[in-house]
């Protein structure tokens, strides 16, 4: 097999360039879905594809594609990437990591290629996914989730921020309202991320073979209530949204405490209207969420979860549900499991089998296309905060991996 090499010194400057979008002075990144900060780091990964000479398409979404078409124009597509947009609290490797190391596995297969008379099956290529992390407009792995059928484009498109703005005119602002057709014809997709948790690192592996996801459901659940004086109007008269969205807070933290925390469960964001310190709320909008690695018990947690507000929209009070996400549990291609697990093996990196609890692009194209994930350790398992950290080794030990899957699946 010839040596699929990735160029380090070029890695490890991408890496330093996309960090510098969106910087926080606590060394991480503030990136959200098409701020300026996003659109900045596009501009530059666009331009990096360039330099590249990569054909780039931009989609509906704002999903941006570079494409190296080694085996001709209607060959498939052997496509790797991530996500640029961050939490706004993110670290520096949150997607961006898979994004950097999946520009630099493409163009050392395409020089591996090169450097050899086989004749190649596959183009490859590397994707930015839109708005992967859904903390600006809701839900998340919105764009692969579109690329793979699951969510209309329009209605994505049509997703607001909290001050109105939709998704689709916040990215014609910075430039990536799109129209190329999204390159379909698929023959694998393989993403390298950080863990976000404590699992490689305790068992002092490199290299995380992901075997498939945790199930995840959330809710918004919007209480209505009457907005009322909160002095004069007698107890018995209030009809208080913002307590029936405290019960459920317990409510939704008693379902994980009914599994002895095998059930994770949280509500992390509560909207309350008016919001005034002398006024008995009218509306309040509880976002919840459920995730769990056994489906069953996942599916009895939603249930519960449904009868207790039932429970406690009464006496006035009113209550809308609706589920913005239902991820089932589900693997990952297996043949590309074992291609992974076989590459690193050969490279001399330990590696693990894990599972993801959080969701992920690849989650989302697993659903129609071949689909695998490379982990990478994270230090203390800390994610969504500027002290996100992977060490450079292990960086690059995942991106070599990549490189060798990827190298793989274009030449077979
Ligand atoms: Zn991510």
């Amino acid at each position: 097999m010839q040596k699929v090499d990735i160029d380090i010194e070029a890695f490890r400057r991408d890496m330093d360039a996309v960090s510098t979008f969106g910087a926080t002075p606590d060394g991480g990144v503030c990136r959200p879905t098409a701020t300026d900060a996003d659109g900045a780091a596009r501009d530059w990964f666009c331009r990096r594809l360039r330099e590249e000479g990569m054909q780039i398409s931009v989609d509906q979404l704002g999903c941006i594609f570079g494409v190296l078409p080694l085996a001709g124009a209607d060959a498939p597509l052997v496509l790797t990437g991530s996500h640029l947009d961050s939490q706004p609290t993110g670290g520096r490797y949150d997607g961006a990591y898979g994004v950097v190391a999946g520009l630099h596995a493409a163009l050392a297969v395409a020089r591996a290629i090169k450097s050899s008379s086989a004749q190649p099956k596959c183009n490859v290529g590397v994707v930015n996914w839109t708005n992967e992390e859904g903390s600006r407009f809701a839900p998340s792995t919105m764009g692969s989730a579109v690329f793979a059928g699951a969510i209309e484009a329009q209605a994505a498109l049509a997703a607001q921020d909290e001050k109105g703005e939709t998704l689709a005119a916040a990215l014609a602002k910075i430039g990536y309202a799109g129209n190329d057709s999204a390159p379909l014809k698929l023959a694998a997709y393989v993403e390298a991320h950080i863990e976000q948790g404590p699992v490689l690192e305790r068992e002092q592996r490199t290299i995380g073979v992901v075997d498939g996801n945790w199930g995840t459901a959330k809710f918004i659940v919007e209480f209505t209530g009457r907005a009322a004086h909160t002095g004069p109007t007698p107890m018995h008269e209030r009809r208080d949204a913002l307590l029936a969205a405290a019960r459920l807070v317990l409510a939704v933290r008693a379902e994980s405490d009914a599994t002895a925390g095998a059930l994770l469960s949280s509500v992390g964001r509560i909207e309350v209207h008016p919001n005034s310190t002398n006024v008995v709320a009218e509306r309040a909008r509880v976002y919840v969420e459920f995730r769990d690695i056994d489906q069953a018990r996942l599916d009895a947690a939603c249930r519960s979860f449904a009868a207790t507000v039932a429970t406690i929209a009464q006496n006035g009070i009113r209550a809308v549900v609706t589920q913005t996400t239902d991820r089932r549990v589900a693997d990952f291609d297996a043949g590309l499991r074992e291609l992974i697990e076989a590459v690193a093996h050969e490279a001399d990196i330990s590696s693990m089998r894990l599972r993801t609890v959080a969701g992920h692009d690849a989650v989302s194209l697993a659903t129609r296309f071949k689909s695998a994930m490379i982990f990478v350790p994270s230090a203390n398992g800390i994610s969504h905060n500027a002290e996100e950290f992977t060490a450079s080794e292990d960086l690059e030990a995942g991106a070599r991996v990549l490189a060798g899957v990827l190298a793989h699946l274009v030449r077979n």
